[in-house]
């Protein structure tokens, strides 16, 4: 797969059975909709459909920065927002392919949740800690 930031080729990663396209260039990540819901799945959650579909519905964020293409069918993806304070801006492909985190954004999210863990664990928190422990297992 390509990386919609830099063009580079990106690299399966995997952890624990599921699989994130990394890109070495930018450090972005993309998160398949079916990697999602393996995940969100492994920790009991049933609403993953309602995971996408709440971030698919949530109003697009205004932003300057670029849009990015989905890597699958190469569509203009939404720009929408997570996490708290700050928001953590991210595409989403509207054909549900999947999720796009800018390299800066991980971290940003990892930041987060180290200063200030969560006080309910919902789907989307499942995500960024899944995410945490990605980043933060060893190579
Ligand atoms: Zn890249
Ligand atoms: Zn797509």
């Amino acid at each position: 797969m390509i990386c919609p930031v830099c063009k580079n080729n990106m690299i399966a990663v995997e952890y624990r059975n599921i699989e994130l396209d990394y890109c070495t260039g930018c450090k972005g990540v993309w998160f398949d909709s079916g990697e999602l819901e393996l995940l969100l799945e492994s920790h009991g959650l049933e609403e993953v459909k309602l995971f996408l579909d709440n971030i698919l519905d949530s109003p697009e964020a205004i932003s300057s920065e670029k849009k990015r293409k989905c890597p699958i069918c190469s569509h203009k993806m939404k720009k929408t927002t997570i996490g708290e304070q700050p928001k953590i801006l991210i595409d989403v492909c509207s054909e549900e392919h999947g999720l796009w985190f800018d390299g800066g954004e991980v971290t940003q999210l990892i930041r987060q949740l180290a200063r200030e863990p969560p006080p309910k664990r919902d789907s989307r928190e499942q995500v960024i800690s899944f995410l945490e422990e990605v980043f933060e297992a060893p190579e």
